[in-house]
């Protein structure tokens, strides 16, 4: 790269700036306060983890670990290390770590950028973000509705409707055990049509080859043995279990049976909500079951079922549906005639930044001041509702002069430097 050459970021990895990070902000909080109410605790893991973590965790015949990750060598000591793919083996790996589930069943979530090597489109991006919601240590159906009803809140929240609810049970083990034998003599049978993928796949993780976009294998793999119909009666009562508690919250569902999600670590429920707003990437959150993972990564065996969403496609569904967004406000803007009184301004204005007032200075250039009409201007731009004069004879007085910039524009009083208290919250009535 020739010296002064402009430098981009790295393709499908985005900038997040102000105009958008206000929407990013915004669902993060509603997020933050919806996890509280469902007493849901945050944890923050690194970034970078050994390579064996999500070859261990997510399976080696997988997407991410086949062909998605960004692993590298740490020159110090030769570790093989990635940048997270995805937060579920993290979080489960810091959870055996710190013995979290000592005195029983814990809820956590995080929320952070993951890293995966994708052809960048709309909602596919090489660095994207993820919010989690995971319970770990709980068996019952009860916690895979609770994660259910979390999602559904949140949408509702976010003022998101048009989705829907896809559900399915991958049994356990032995059933899929019996249903792959069924599946694997099936698919021997049908290679004919079978993609190069597909063929790859058969015999070393064929519930993916169900998985499969290719329009030519649709009617195949549509035929072909279903994972329903090898569940048992434990499993069937646990499946029944997550659709009541669905049913009694008004919440609906219909069944995919070839829904097996990307990642190997999956038993009973899985999910996935999907919307039809966002073009070929519509799942905006997906999740299930997990009972085998803790021991997998080394824990003590532990029940688990979780969820994560993609915050790209989840603020491209509120952006679709128009949902309307608090804009923060400015309060006032600091018009500053000489640059001698910047000193007196300064201070005034952390004593209204103090009392609770968003201000915006306008600051100086190398020549001093910018003329007042020019900073009434920007004043108007920024959207402050008020400007704060700082003029000489204002200043000499003790007074500043505050002037309506919005509601009931042109008004204006003088207010006492001495008694910012005083005064501070008119400046936030209209907010
Ligand atoms: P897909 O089938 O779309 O590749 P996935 O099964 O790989 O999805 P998960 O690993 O389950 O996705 O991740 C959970 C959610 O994270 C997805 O439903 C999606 O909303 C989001 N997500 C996954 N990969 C990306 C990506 N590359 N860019 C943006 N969002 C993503
Ligand atoms: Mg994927």
């Amino acid at each position: 790269m020739a010296k002064n050459e402009k430098i981009a970021a790295v393709k499908g990895m985005n900038d997040i700036l102000p105009g958008q990070s206000e929407r990013w902000q915004w669902l993060e909080a509603q997020i933050r306060e919806l996890m509280d109410g469902f007493a849901y605790r945050n944890v923050r893991t690194p970034i970078v983890e050994h390579t064996q973590l999500f070859v261990r965790g997510i399976g080696e015949v997988t997407d991410i670990v086949e062909k998605e990750m960004y692993s590298f060598e740490d020159k110090l000591n030769g570790e093989r290390l990635t940048l997270r793919p995805e937060g579920t083996a993290s979080l489960v790996r810091a959870t055996i770590e710190h013995n979290l589930l000592y005195d029983g069943g814990k809820r956590m979530w995080y929320i952070g950028p993951m890293f995966r090597h994708e052809r960048p489109q709309r909602g596919r991006y090489r660095q994207f973000h993820q919010v989690g919601a995971e319970a770990l240590g709980f068996a019952g159906p009860d916690v895979d509705a609770e994660l259910i009803l979390l999602a559904v809140a949140l949408w509702k929240r976010l003022g998101l409707t048009q989705w829907r609810l896809e559900i399915n049970s991958l049994g356990q083990p032995e059933e899929r055990a019996a249903h792959r034998a069924a599946l694997i003599a099936w698919l021997e049978q049908h290679q004919g049509v079978m993609d190069e993928e597909a063929k790859r796949r058969m015999h070393t993780n064929p519930l993916r080859v169900l998985d499969t976009k290719n329009p030519a294998m649709q009617d195949m793999v549509n035929a072909a043995p279903k994972l329903l119909d090898y569940l048992g009666e434990a499993s069937l009562a646990h499946f029944d279990g997550v659709k009541a508690i669905l049913d009694a919250n008004g919440v609906p569902w219909t069944v995919n049976p070839r829904l097996v999600r990307g990642l190997d670590y999956y038993n009973l429920t899985v999910f996935e909500f999907v919307t039809d707003l966002l073009g070929a990437q519509g799942t905006i959150c997906a999740g299930g079951r997990y009972d085998y993972l803790v021991e997998q990564i080394g824990g003590k065996p532990a029940p688990a079922v979780g969820w994560a969403l993609g915050v790209e496609r989840v603020l491209e569904l509120v952006k679709e549906l128009g949902t309307d967004i608090p804009a923060p406000r400015l309060d006032a803007y600091a018009i500053v005639p000489d640059a001698a009184a910047m000193p007196q301004v300064l201070r005034t204005l952390t004593r209204l930044r103090e009392a609770g007032v968003r201000v915006q200075m306008h600051a100086a250039t190398v020549d001093g001041m910018a003329g007042m009409k020019s900073q009434f201007k920007k004043a108007d731009a920024s959207g402050a509702h008020h400007a704060l004069v700082f003029g000489a004879d204002e200043l000499a007085r003790g007074e500043v002069t505050v002037k309506a910039l919005r509601d009931g524009q042109g008004a204006q009083t003088a207010q006492r430097l001495d008694d910012v208290a005083g005064w501070a919250a008119t400046l936030q009535s209209a907010r």
